[in-house]
């Protein structure tokens, strides 16, 4: 996700705020405002926006650690966190790793509702220890704040409970069946159907809401049932590619006959000669024989067409240092899990030091879509391998 403000780093996390999360903070903040306004009115102006601007910040530290507990569980069962990223509805822990173990999944993942509800009990009971009683409103700025956080917190722990994905209680559901039938896609696949289950009833039941003078509210429910069926339908069909994909390596896919190009070409003969006329979105950059980077369409998009002549692909390309590399070995579902937790669409095959290819997201679209033309079985393996040689050139 881009756009996003970096916050700094807990435990080797990076902890980013997107945007978004600022329009969630203002409308949190004047709804809390209203709010305090209307139960507390001898509060001073003063002491409602202040009191309202506080909870939203606390409110914001709190989903944090619902999403450091997921992380810091991550880490501690052996997977790399790279990021946690609070947005607008929530907060996404960017882990590197998949969980190797249906017990690590199910820690990783319960970890965030406990911590929402134990945060949330802790604040209620703060609260009734300074004389709040259930029944009434807060009369004080620290009870109204500590009332309000204990009970979004409760929410929101049984809120992330409901068993769908992407909601927390999808991926406990799921690692449940897997510690019981030992199957990872099975298990996915079987949280799924239950998720879109647990859709459909809130969907109903929103219907059901409004047509019976639930208004707003009821819309509200048939909205996260539609939300909590799209989630679900995707981490369908994800499992369905993670089948198809397991077993095939990137020399398996990867293309052998990249165009390179020289380092010293002015970027507005590289358009014309190689960029336009093939097609191409990927070109290998040289300087002696020796790989130095690789340019894409978007690199140079970033230069000012008045500029084209005047610049040189080696100062436009990404040089091949700062370039992500895989082998001809690796796995394509981990290339892809590369390309996608990077932003990048293509990745140079490197073995030994020389270079042997370019695998390239579009290949793999192009590898599913053939399965799927072919209505080939997810299990469906080519007989013939075909790993380090090349197409003519078999030894
Ligand atoms: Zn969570």
């Amino acid at each position: 996700m881009r756009s996003t403000i970096k916050l700094g780093k807990i435990s080797g996390i990076e902890i980013g705020l997107h945007y978004s999360w600022f329009i969630i903070a203002a409308l949190i903040v004047f709804s809390l405002g209203e709010h305090f306004h209307h139960v507390n009115p001898h509060w001073s102006m003063w002491q409602v926006w202040i009191t309202a601007l506080i909870t939203a910040v606390l409110f914001f530290v709190t989903l944090l650690l619902h999403e450091l507990a997921h992380s810091l569980v991550a880490q501690r069962r052996g997977l790399r966190v790279r990021a946690i990223t609070l947005f607008a509805l929530g907060g996404v822990s960017q882990t590197q790793d998949d969980p190797s173990d249906a017990k690590t999944e199910f820690r990783v993942a319960i970890a965030g509702p406990i911590t929402s509800l134990i945060i949330g009990f802790c604040c209620l009971a703060i609260s009734m220890g300074l004389g709040w009683h259930m029944s009434a409103e807060p009369q004080t700025v620290v009870t109204a704040v500590l009332v309000w956080l204990g009970y979004i917190n409760v929410g929101l722990a049984l809120f992330n409970m409901i068993p769908g994905f992407p909601l927390d209680g999808g991926r406990v559901l799921r690692s449940i069946i897997w510690g019981i039938g030992k199957n990872a896609d099975r298990s996915t696949r079987i949280a799924a159907r239950i998720g879109q289950i647990v859709a459909l009833l809130f969907i109903l039941d929103g219907i059901w809401q409004f047509f019976h003078g639930g208004g707003f509210s009821g819309l509200w429910i048939a909205f996260i049932g539609w939300f909590l069926m799209d989630a679900a339908k995707a981490s369908y069909a994800e499992v369905g590619v993670t089948e198809e994909l397991r077993g095939t390596s990137v020399s398996d896919i990867m293309s052998r006959d990249c165009i390179v190009v020289n380092r010293g070409m002015s970027l507005q003969d590289f358009v014309d000669m190689y960029l336009l006329p093939t097609g191409q979105r990927c070109y290998l950059v040289e300087e002696q024989g020796r790989l130095v980077g690789l340019i894409t369409p978007p690199d140079v998009a970033k230069i000012p067409r008045d500029r084209w002549d005047s610049t040189t692909v080696g100062e436009a390309m990404r040089p091949v240092n700062e370039l992500h590399r895989v082998n001809p070995e690796t796995p394509v579902l981990d290339a892809l899990k590369l390309m996608a937790g990077n932003d990048i669409n293509q990745l140079p095959v490197v073995s030994n030091g020389n270079f042997q290819g370019v695998v390239s997201r579009a290949q793999i679209i192009r590898l599913l879509h053939v399965r799927s033309v072919l209505q080939l079985p997810t299990t469906y393996r080519p007989m013939v391998r075909h790993h380090g040689t090349q197409v003519g050139k078999t030894a």
